[in-house]
């Protein structure tokens, strides 16, 4: 069992428990990206497991009438196995949010892995004409030439300022760079998309900046925040009439996705602890 002081970011160990928080944040018009937790698996036989999980997960969300997609991880479908592994696996799990009307999400994980994720975004996207978003990072100095390459691909893309400590020879490492470079993507996503666009942020400055160029420019957006994270935000972001994903992961690897959070933010450490003892 989740203890209760990871449960503030962890939706349960069970699609059950996820579609029971889905069904929670939904009521409050707070829409639920699913990610299984797991990654970085070495072998081909945990990776196609993960894989079929996703589609069966894909099916039962489209049985109901949740507001709800989910997000895949490349290194949780085999990229670390091979390239091969991990577009066969993707392209699975693509095909039943196809098949089910469901949104398939890809994260970006190091930057060792941008290319061949981009790469098997881009062809997924094209082929079925949308239904597929990919994350993209601020902090990669590649990133300004990417949105260029995928300016007119169909399907989302999500912005984020980037999780993974990279080199500075191919990363702003200073976070004024980062948050320059993060309007910067805005700018340009805002400019040349009409729509599918992604701030995966809990900044209340990006989200500003993003309603401005959304006011200038027209083009459609949503806010994804994930779970835990400023959830008055959320709900208040939500009430105001703006599309709020919240990114909720789920399953028995929550341990050291909850490491993660707190080693990233003390604070989230604070807040959770504040949850359990009700202060
Ligand atoms: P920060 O730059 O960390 O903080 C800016 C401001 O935001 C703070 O000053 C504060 O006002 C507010 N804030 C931030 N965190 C908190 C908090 N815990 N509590 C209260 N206020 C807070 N990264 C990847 O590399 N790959 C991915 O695939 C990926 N997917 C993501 C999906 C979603 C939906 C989200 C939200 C993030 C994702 N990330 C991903 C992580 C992202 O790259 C950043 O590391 C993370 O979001 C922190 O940056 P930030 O923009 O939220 O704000």
């Amino acid at each position: 069992m989740i203890p209760p002081i990871a449960s503030r970011f962890v939706a349960g160990e069970t699609p059950a428990a996820a579609f029971e928080h889905a069904r929670r944040e939904n009521e409050d018009d707070v829409k639920v990206i699913l990610n299984l937790l797991g990654e970085h698996y070495h072998e081909r036989a945990p990776a196609d497991e993960d894989a079929a999980t996703y589609e069966s997960l894909v099916a039962d969300i489209g049985g109901t009438d949740l507001d709800a997609c989910v997000s895949v991880k490349p290194s949780q479908l085999g990229l670390d196995v091979g390239e091969g592994v991990f577009r066969e696996n993707f392209g699975r799990v693509v095909e039943a949010g196809r098949e089910h009307d469901v949104f398939v999400w890809c994260d970006m994980e190091d930057a060792t892995t941008t290319g061949a994720t981009l790469d098997a975004f881009e062809e997924l996207a094209r082929e079925h004409d949308g239904g597929v978003g990919l994350c993209v990072q601020a902090n990669l100095r590649r990133t300004r030439e990417d949105l260029d390459r995928l300016a007119d691909v169909p399907g989302k893309l999500r912005l984020v300022k980037g999780a993974y400590d990279e080199d500075p020879e191919i990363a702003y490492t200073d976070k004024a760079d980062v948050n320059e470079a993060y309007r910067e993507g805005l700018e340009l996503l805002f400019s040349r998309r009409e729509g599918g666009i992604a701030v995966g942020s809990h900044d209340p400055a990006m989200i500003s900046y993003a309603k401005e160029l959304h006011a200038e420019h027209g083009a459609g957006f949503e806010v994804q925040m994930l779970m835990g994270v400023r959830p008055d935000a959320q709900r208040e972001l939500a009430a105001e009439g703006v599309e709020v994903w919240q990114y909720a992961p789920y399953g028995d690897k929550w341990l050291s996705y909850f490491y993660r959070r707190v080693r990233e933010r003390k604070e989230n450490l604070l807040f959770a602890l504040r949850a359990v003892v009700g202060v």
